[in-house]
């Protein structure tokens, strides 16, 4: 594959997009509660509040989570009282997740006057998770941390560390960006999760799969406790795009299972694939639920299973 049509610019992405959903600033636009590998070892639950929120502010090629978000800033108490919504439906968890597709630490998604209220809310579990963008990695983490007065994770989305990909990628950060967030975050004590690309365009499949395992041993070196794996899709416009033009093609199970394997077995923390929307990649259909339920459980378990085979080619 070629980077001929590479960078593409902020305008062109938008451009691309199709509509976005209908959400209410007052209502989570998703929840649910999930078991996951924790780092002492033993599988937890984990609950999920996908928070609805005002749209990141940038613009990264690859990204779909904007669709569900809203144009303007929600107002203050919304977020708050959408963790209240989820938490009364959710069965318990140990741990939580407050996803707001884009960055908990960005003033104008959440506002940094509902903190104190998102603390008490999440009080009773044992780690919060939130995501963030390395730019917006400041004291204010930590200030957040101290509120919650518990263990806080941030999710920072390294995508890759492959030095011509990265850059395509629009996401406004380099590769110190991300270390100079790491350091600053374990400096601090905060845990630190990776979201890392498998496959994001104009690499082949081999190609892949190898700067994914380069980029999760990248996170390792510097400390990162936990790096999930995303098979990169189309759907936002611009990808659809890049796969019309040979620039993109989604990754075959078969490098899910790759990345996973090799990633566990260089016992440097965890790894999880990100397994929404799997069924897709999994299109065969002898081995691919088999196969979607082996790469559940390693996830889990945090250990390679025995693979399946099968005369499909995928
Ligand atoms: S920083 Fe994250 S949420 Fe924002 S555009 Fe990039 S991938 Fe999407
Ligand atoms: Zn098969």
């Amino acid at each position: 594959m070629s980077s001929a049509a590479i960078p593409i610019t902020t305008a062109e992405i938008v451009a691309a997009r199709p509509s976005k959903n209908a959400v209410d600033p007052r209502r989570p636009y998703a929840f649910f509660v999930e078991p996951e590998a924790t780092a002492l070892g033993s599988i937890e639950d984990v609950a999920t509040i996908f928070l609805t929120n005002r749209e990141c502010p940038y613009r990264c090629l690859m990204c779909d989570l904007w669709k569900n978000t809203t144009d303007d800033a929600v107002p203050p108490g919304a977020i708050p009282e959408q963790i209240d919504y989820a938490l009364a439906r959710l069965p318990n968890a140990t741990h939580v997740k407050l996803y707001n597709s884009g960055n908990f630490f960005d003033a104008k998604a959440i506002p940094p006057g509902d903190h104190a209220a998102i603390a008490d809310r999440v009080r009773g579990f044992s780690t919060v998770i939130v995501e963030n963008h390395p730019q917006l990695c400041t004291d204010a983490c930590a200030r957040f941390r101290d509120r919650l007065g518990m263990s806080l994770e941030v999710a920072l989305g390294l995508e890759t560390v492959h030095p011509r990909v990265l850059p395509a990628l629009n996401k406004q950060m380099t590769l110190a960006d991300f270390d100079r967030a790491v350091h600053l975050l374990l400096r601090d004590r905060i845990a630190v999760r990776a979201f890392i690309l498998l496959r994001p365009p104009t690499l082949d499949e081999d190609e892949g799969v190898q700067w994914a395992l380069r980029s999760i041993e990248h996170c390792f070196a510097l400390g990162v406790g936990c790096c999930a794996v995303i098979p990169t899709r189309a759907g936002n416009g611009i990808m659809e795009r890049l796969e019309r033009d040979g620039l993109f093609a989604p990754p075959r199970l078969d490098s899910l299972e790759r990345v996973l394997e090799a990633g566990l077995r260089l016992g440097r923390g965890r790894v999880l694939v990100d397994l929404w929307d799997v069924e897709k990649l999994a299109s065969c259909p002898r081995c691919g639920p088999p196969r979607m339920e082996r790469l559940r459980s390693m996830n889990l378990t945090q250990r390679v299973a025995p693979s399946i085979a099968c005369d499909c080619g995928t």
